[in-house]
Order: C-alpha cells, then structure tokens, then sequence
C-alpha cells in the first residue's frame, strides 16, 4: 500500500475542523507565547542558582582552609598531630560544611583523617599531586551530591636571601552539597506552583481575549446571513477591523452588482411584456370593431385584416429578436468559428438589403481596402452587419446613402457603416445599445424598429471580444464603426 505523509496531514487539517479555526491558532499562539518563557525562565534561573551557591561554598571553603594551612604550619602539626587547637578547628570545620577533612603530609602519607579511617595510609591521587605543585583544585560531584577540593599548605622560606614558596603538605577536603539541593528543591516547588497557577489565569485570559478577537469575524458571518435569510436589505458594517471591513465592503459590492442584475432584469421583464403587449392591443381593437359592426363592408374587413396581419408579423418580428438576443447572453463556447471570408460576407448582405433601399432610393456602396478572411462566427457576424445597414437604410432621407467601409491592420479589421440620415444627439450614443431603446418612438415604431437590433449588435461583437462605436452629426448622418479580432481569443487564455 502506497502511504503519503504529506496528503495524510492534509486530509487531516481538512477533515477537523478545530485545526482550520483561526480561534483555535490565536489560542495556541497567545497560550505559547504566554507559557514558554516562565518555563524557560524558571529553568535558567534555578540552574543559575545551583551554580552560584556551589561557586560561593567552594570560595568560603578555599579561605577557611587557608587560613587552616597556615595554622597547621604555625603548630608544626603535620610532624605531630596533637595539637588540640587544630584538632578542634578541623573538626568544626568538618561539621559545619558536613564532610570530612584529610591532612597530608610530604611523603603523601595521611596524618589527618576527620572521620579517623585513614590515618597512617598513604594518598597519592591526580589531584593530590597536582596540589603539591601549587594548584588548588576543586570539583562538584552533583551525582552524589559532594564537593570535593584541595589547599596546598605553603610555607614562605628565604633562600639565598630570596622570598620563596614550598608545598609542604596538602589539606584534601569534601563538602556535602545536601543543603543546596534542598534548597534547589524548595524553590523549583514554589517555582513549579506559581507557573501552574500562571498557566491557568493565561488560559483563562487567552480564552477570553480568542473570543473577543474572533467575534468580529462571527460578526460579518451573521450579517451576511441576515441578508441571505432576508431580515436585511440595506448595506452590512463591521467596521471593528480594517480586514472584517474590506470582506464587508467586498460583499457589499457584490451586493450591489446582484442588486443592478436584479433590477435591469426586473426593467428587462417589463418592457418585454410591454412591447409583445403593444401588438395584442391593436389586434384585439381591430377585432371588436369588426365584431361590433356585423354589417361592415368587405373592404373594412380587408383592410382590418391586413392591419391585424402586419401586427401579428411585428409581434413575430419582436419575439426572434428576443430569442436571438438571449441566444448571443449565452457563453462564448455557442461561437461557431470558422475562417470566414469577409469581403463576400458583406457583399452577400448588402445585396440582400438592396432591395429595401431601393424602395426609397438610396444607394449602397461597398468599399473595400484590402480583401479580410478572419476567424468569426459567420451567422453571428452577419447579424452585426445586416442590423447596422439595415438601420443606416431605415432612419435615412430619400434619395440618400450608404456607405459600408472595409478595412484591416495586422490583429483587427473594422467595418465602418456611414448614412446620410437623420442622426444622432450626442446623449443617444449611448443608449441606442439598450434593449428596447428607440430614439423616437413613434417614428421608429411606424418603420418596424423593435429596439432590439443594436443590442444584439453589440451583443455579437462582445463574444468576438471587439468593439462597436458610433458618431454621429444630427440632421447628416450616422458612422458606426465595428472593430473585431481578425484571430479568435478563447475566453480565459488571458487576453
Ligand atoms: P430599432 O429596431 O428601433 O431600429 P435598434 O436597436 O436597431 O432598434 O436601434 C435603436 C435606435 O437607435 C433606433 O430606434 C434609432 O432611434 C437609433 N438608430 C439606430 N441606427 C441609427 C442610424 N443609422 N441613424 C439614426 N438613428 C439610428
């Protein structure tokens, strides 16, 4: 069986979820940074406190033996131990620093033994030789809880007229440390109890303020349900933090942006119902007036007929327009791309238009910079060009034109449609590019406008990732440039 560390860690922290709280982290974080250097503190320091009392012990010890030495030399005792004198001091020195005290002369024989063992025997040891050179030496058997330290007995002599030093013998000397550790004992308990009783009140403190610092957070969570839930409509706060703010500001945002969607949507409902309304209406009287005159003439029946007819077109009209408009909101994988010649696209339209324009004598001219293929979706691209020319024709004067303008640099090619017609304000740039909007109503209403046509326009020319503009002087005429892609983009491919 394959076994991954790494994934068994990450499943982990997905799957429990007190190891993704960020209250949970703050609480480790604050717990640790309160806990540890009372820990670290006490250890130190009762280390540093064991060290110390030992260095003070063999300090004392080392003046008190000199000062033995040199009475040891005074009474001559290292030839004759009887000295009461010396044989009391050692034995209290023995007592009070709770250990034994060996003398030892010249020939490394024992002369001396506080605990009377070793009297008579001889003691050649490292440190013991090493003393009779001039060295005092001293260590600490922590183990068994001793020190254990040699003072060499110096006497100062003359020789040659010249003040020097000989070692005549060696005072070896042990101090039990029991009353170190004792002490060391009873401070680590106290130490120990006040960092239980430390560690309990930061547990306390960093439980709470985990709490505190987290609600915030519990804060916007509950706001954003409140909206969710429907309780609140207006823009959430929690300005307790810069970042609570930003994540209630971005909401807030979004919020916004649904609030638009919702509302053009609710506005694009309306006027759907309307315009599909506006031709129902004029059926329906056309048909009560005829219902209510039984005896109408066949002529006012024709020509009733014929109006309800032409209502009934525009109710058509308007509803494939709608279908192709919600066709185009669709996603851009709907593109049916090809390699499309657009020289012979646009000519294919403008002669499909020509007819129509004739009726009012207008002319249509084609022309061509230089001869563009580009990858498009043909039906998408044709709808673009008829609805611009188709315009250009409809909002025209008699015996006007249209000019259609083909053109190409190396990424776009651009499509330019000019008119000789009625225009533009400056303020309708804009706005024509809405669903349903027509500059005159009633106007564009008599020549079969739905409104429709310059949002499907600019719908198409999205999804192709182009541009569409207009320019216009009122009372000459209208421009209407398309500019698109001559290579298709993907979506996503970070264009
Ligand atoms: P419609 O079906 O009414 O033509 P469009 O969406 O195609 O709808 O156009 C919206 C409005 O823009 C038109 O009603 C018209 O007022 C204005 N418009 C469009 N093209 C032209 C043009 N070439 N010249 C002047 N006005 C235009």
């Amino acid at each position: 069986m394959h076994f991954q560390f790494g994934s068994f860690f990450q499943d982990l922290i997905r799957k429990v979820p007190v190891f993704r709280s960020l209250k949970a982290y703050i609480f480790l974080l604050m717990l640790v940074i309160g806990v540890v250097p009372g820990a670290i503190m006490r250890i130190g320091i009762l280390e540093n406190y064991e060290e110390r009392a030992v260095s003070l012990r063999i300090s004392d010890l080392t003046t008190q033996y000199r000062i033995i030495a040199d009475h040891l030399l005074n009474y001559n005792y290292l030839q004759d131990t009887s000295s009461d004198v010396i044989n009391a001091e050692l034995e209290q020195m023995a007592n009070l620093y709770d250990g034994r005290v060996l003398i030892i002369n010249g020939n490394f024989s024992i002369v001396k033994d506080t605990y009377a063992l070793s009297e008579g025997k001889t003691m050649i040891s490292e440190e013991v030789i090493r003393c009779f050179k001039g060295e005092n030496i001293s260590r600490h058997d922590r183990n068994n809880g001793y020190i254990e330290m040699t003072v060499p007995i110096v006497e100062t002599v003359e020789t040659d007229g010249k003040a020097g030093s000989v070692v005549r013998g060696v005072i070896l000397a042990s101090s039990s440390t029991d009353s170190i550790a004792a002490m060391l004992e009873i401070l680590s308990r106290r130490a120990l109890i006040l960092e239980i009783v430390m560690t309990i009140l930061i547990l306390g403190i960093v439980f709470f303020f985990s709490h505190i610092l987290i609600a915030p957070f519990d804060r916007v969570t509950k706001a954003i349900n409140e909206v969710r839930d429907g309780y609140n409509d207006k823009e959430i706060s929690v300005p307790d933090y810069l970042e609570t703010e930003q994540i209630v500001d971005a909401f807030n945002q979004l919020l916004g942006r649904m609030r638009v969607i919702n509302d053009s949507r609710q506005e694009f409902v309306s006027n759907v119902s309307h315009e599909l309304k506006t031709p129902m209406t004029s059926v329906k009287v056309l048909a009560d007036s005829l219902n209510q005159q039984p005896d109408a003439p066949v002529e006012l029946y024709r020509e009733f007929m014929q109006d309800i007819t032409e209502e009934i077109e525009r109710e058509n009209k308007i509803i494939n327009d709608l279908l192709t408009l919600v066709k185009m909101d669709r996603t851009e994988a709907e593109l049916d791309i090809r390699t499309v010649d657009i020289n012979s696209l646009l000519e294919k339209t403008l002669k499909r238009l020509r007819p129509i324009a004739r009726q009012r004598d207008i002319e249509v001219v084609f022309e061509s910079i230089r001869s563009v293929t580009a990858e498009v979706d043909e039906v998408k691209l044709s709808q673009i060009f008829t609805n611009l020319v188709e315009n250009a024709i409809k909002y025209n004067k008699e015996h006007g034109w249209v000019r259609v303008r083909l053109d190409a640099d190396h990424q776009f090619f651009t499509v330019e449609v000019s008119d000789s017609g009625i225009g533009l304000k400056e303020e309708d740039y804009e706005p024509i590019f809405e669903r349903f909007y027509r500059v005159d109503k009633s106007h564009s209403r008599e020549i079969g406008g739905t409104g429709l046509g310059l949002s499907i326009a600019r719908s198409a020319v999205l999804l192709h990732r182009g541009s569409i503009r207009v320019s216009s002087v009122e009372g000459e005429g209208t421009v209407f440039t398309v500019k698109i892609p001559l290579t298709h983009v993907i979506a996503g491919g970070g264009a």
